[in-house]
């Protein structure tokens, strides 16, 4: 008989009954240290006190009204947007997949508006950018669209790090480049700054607009705010989500003026997206994230993660190939299935996520203690011999 929940996930056995920062408490009461953080979510950890403030304090004046009206905590969320990245104007909603699909149709839009029939849009072999048809038609793999076709047209995959792929294909039929700037889910691949910079300049040639997806990178991830700003380009569209609401659903879309303003009134809509709930607790994630001394200690918590995972590929070389990523979006590249490598780190009580080319992702709460740090590496040690005896 088929379970009363949708069985689309192999859960790991395990339910959690409370969290405080780094930890989760499971329902047996044995304790957790939490480097998954619900996948990039939980940015300030579990039950951040000013967060728990904002949430509470919102719960008890207002939900919901729907966008028919102002909002105040919207607008004040969008202009904190507006105010700390290229962005000129901000759409939200529920989901990094809600922000894909919008930042589709905002390409489609723009050149519909200038009359040019643009209409391809370049991403990348191993891109996630959600489970919606059109974010799964825009990564193309075959695991996620297989069994869904047809597919939604428009959209030409391209080798990761091919440049010269690339240069063949951004002519002036294409409308679009989407890529994240850390592949999260295709396995903690950065895109390196020269790389970064070198699309930009290629987008600016042909005219086609650049979409990052920093669902997964942004909101101080990497010890940017953004990705994208190590590269020092900006992008004319950018997806936001996961670690913006802190473990509360939110996502965004941020845009320049001239991607922006073919959106006019009724040409998209949420009915739930950037509600005052979700936006009190976003404005407080970003005042404490955008804090240019909170973003110093991610980097310095960063290297300090680092050197411990070079530490542990170098002792335990049978189970861990090389470290790869930016900031605290960590990954360690295994020579053991990584999804034993995640059960024995479970054992050990730690909990980290796989992702693509058999890589583990370390995606700690940006404000992780450094003793947590420390304890994390410990267990990792302890799993890994597990695994080597094993
Ligand atoms: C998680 C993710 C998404 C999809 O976000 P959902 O909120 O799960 O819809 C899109 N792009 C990237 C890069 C992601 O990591």
């Amino acid at each position: 008989m088929i379970s009363s929940i949708l069985p689309t996930y192999n859960r790991a056995p395990l339910s959690f009954v409370s969290g405080e920062g780094s930890w989760l408490t499971d329902e047996g009461g044995r304790r957790f240290l939490d480097f998954g953080a619900g996948i990039a979510v939980n940015a300030l950890g579990h039950a951040h006190p000013a967060l728990v403030a904002a949430l509470t304090e919102q719960a008890g004046k207002l939900w919901h009204v729907s966008n028919l009206y102002r909002i105040p905590q919207q607008q004040a969320l969008a202009d904190a947007l507006v105010e700390q990245t290229f962005a000129e104007s901000v759409f939200f909603t529920n989901s990094g997949t809600e922000a894909a699909e919008l930042a589709i149709k905002m390409v489609r839009r723009y050149w519909f508006e200038r009359g040019e029939e643009r209409l391809t849009i370049l991403t990348f072999e191993g891109a996630f950018h959600g489970r919606s048809t059109g974010a799964i038609a825009a990564a193309g793999s075959e695991k996620m669209t297989k069994g869904f076709g047809p597919l939604m047209p428009g959209f030409k995959t391209l080798p990761w790090g091919d440049h010269d792929a690339l240069d063949a294909a951004l002519d002036d039929s294409v409308a679009a480049v989407l890529i994240e700037p850390v592949q999260g889910e295709g396995g903690i691949r950065a895109l390196p700054d020269q790389c970064l910079r070198g699309l930009r300049e290629a987008c600016e040639r042909s005219g086609a607009l650049l979409v990052l997806d920093e669902v997964q990178s942004g909101m101080g991830r990497t010890g940017r705010l953004f990705a994208h700003e190590w590269a020092g380009i900006d992008p004319d569209i950018m997806m936001v989500a996961k670690g913006i609401g802190g473990g509360f659903p939110l996502g965004a879309v941020l845009a320049n003026e001239r991607a922006a303003a073919p959106m006019g009134a009724g040409t998209h809509g949420s009915t739930y997206g950037g509600n005052p709930l979700a936006c009190a607790v976003g404005l407080k994630v970003m005042e404490i994230i955008a804090e240019p001394e909170f973003l110093a200690e991610v980097s310095r918590k960063a290297g300090l993660m680092r050197q411990k995972l070079e530490g542990l590929v170098a002792a335990h070389p049978d189970i861990f190939e090389e470290v790869r990523g930016l900031g605290l979006m960590l990954g360690l590249k295994c020579r053991k299935p990584n999804t034993d490598v995640t059960a024995a780190a479970r054992d050990a009580g730690l909990l980290v996520v796989p992702a693509a080319d058999n890589v583990i992702r370390l995606l700690p709460a940006l404000n992780v203690p450094d003793a947590d740090l420390a304890e994390a590496s410990a267990r990792f040690d302890r799993a890994a011999q597990a695994l080597s005896v094993g």
